[in-house]
């Protein structure tokens, strides 16, 4: 690798999925030049298919009213299964383990019903620290709910004093203290702050073998890396759709739920017509009679025009093939860890591990002087990456519309405010 834009073009110049970036509405200043864009860690870029999908249904709805559930081109009552597919092969999950549906953190309380059934003496949840907040406010507001307190009930997986990252080690460590108190354990599959990706299939077993249930909150893994759901032989696992997936501001989030569940009615669940056999779905007068699988947990009927760009995003998806995207993806993130290296700039540290294995694409960066103001000016420099408090640039180039020379570019602007 080397550090020059002639290395950088010619890596563009050899990238089998060069032309995805051409499908993508990129980012541009007042100028009209492009932004250097790595923030599809937050909310990923829109596909110029995405318009198309979504006009589609306005002509349906508008066409055929109410009478489009049945007879619009793609009709709605059936829409969401249009998803299932692509969408459980990006996670690696069977198609019956997975719906869209809500929004992550509803999907998250919706598992949570089902999978953390807290009995006096095994009640305590773990989660990564420091999880997404909204996930640890989910968490706590479930123990609450149940009677417990989560200053008692809820146990952090933490880095060690010094360190950026959590070792599973430690996970071992907490698990052989206080495992038979443990109820669930709930993961952040890649952590939103670190970049750090857990080893999922491990973390499952380690909680079953203490008769835990265990769940992952993907919202940094799908569409990001290869989480292999369904042989991790996690319980659920729930995601969003609007970050590596592309499908617009708030959009569906996404739910799995392993098959050895499917038809399990031990669980609690919270219950609605969506979920309902779909023969019987309309006679309103059955007692609820559960889809089999993931689908058993829907509510309502789902927002149509968010499918829809979910749609459009899926369809790049498997036009590109996951497996190249995540290829492709490794090399580009190595391309910047080498960049950012090769800077020698002691203000910065990488915290995100090295380990293609332990990532996805994000890295974080760390600001020594943990100074904002850095990255307000890089900013200003035409760069849209992210500032996590106290201290963090999260950068993260998506494979499907970032190219070598946007990395290269970044580290060049990143070097100058530096
Ligand atoms: C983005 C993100 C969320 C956001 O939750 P919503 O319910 O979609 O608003 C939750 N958890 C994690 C880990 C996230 O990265």
């Amino acid at each position: 690798m080397q550090h020059t834009l002639q290395f950088a073009q010619q890596c563009d110049a050899e990238d089998p999925l060069k032309h995805f970036r051409e499908e993508f509405l990129l980012p541009k200043d007042t100028q009209g030049n492009n932004l250097i864009y790595l923030c599809g860690n937050s909310l990923g870029l829109q596909p110029k298919l995405t318009q198309e999908y979504i006009q589609q249904e306005l002509n349906d709805w508008a066409k055929h009213g109410v009478e489009g559930h049945t007879d619009a081109e793609n009709p709605w009552l059936p829409y969401h299964e249009f998803l299932t597919e692509t969408m459980a092969s990006i996670v690696g999950a069977k198609p019956s383990e997975v719906v869209m549906m809500n929004t992550l953190t509803t999907n998250l309380h919706l598992m949570m019903v089902s999978f953390y059934q807290p009995t006096p003496s095994k009640y305590k949840i773990i989660v990564e620290s420091d999880a997404f907040p909204s996930d640890k406010y989910a968490v706590e507001s479930q123990l609450k709910f149940h009677g417990f307190d989560p200053s008692d009930g809820l146990i952090l997986w933490k880095p060690r004093a010094g360190e950026d990252l959590c070792r599973f080690e430690d996970l071992e460590q907490i698990m052989a203290e206080q495992g038979d108190q443990v109820a669930l354990l709930m993961i952040g599959s890649t952590n939103y702050y670190s970049g750090q990706h857990f080893p999922l299939k491990k973390i499952t077993e380690l909680g079953h073998k203490y008769g835990c249930k265990v769940g992952f909150d993907l919202a940094h893994g799908a569409g990001n890396i290869e989480p292999k759901l369904h042989e991790t032989g996690a319980d659920f696992a729930v995601w969003c759709s609007y970050k590596y997936l592309n499908s617009g501001p708030g959009s569906l989030g996404g739910c799995f739920v392993h098959e050895r569940h499917a038809n399990n009615d031990k669980l609690n669940r919270f219950t609605g017509w969506w979920g309902h056999n779909k023969e019987t779905r309309f006679n309103m007068r059955h007692e609820f009679d559960a889809l089999q699988g993931a689908e058993g947990w829907q509510l309502s009927n789902p927002p149509i025009l968010s499918m829809a760009a979910i749609r459009a995003s899926l369809a790049v998806f498997a036009d590109a093939g996951f497996n190249k995207l995540r290829k492709k993806s490794i090399k580009l993130t190595g391309y910047l860890e080498f960049l950012l290296h090769d800077l020698e700039n002691d203000a910065i540290n990488i915290i995100t591990p090295s380990n293609p294995e332990e990532r996805g694409c994000q890295l974080s960066i760390q600001l020594k002087s943990a100074n904002k103001e850095t990255h307000t000016k890089l900013t200003k420099t035409g760069v849209i990456s992210d500032w996590r408090e106290p201290d963090v640039i999260r950068v993260a180039p998506a494979p499907l519309y970032n190219s070598f020379e946007d990395v290269f570019e970044f580290v060049q602007r990143l070097k100058k405010v530096l």
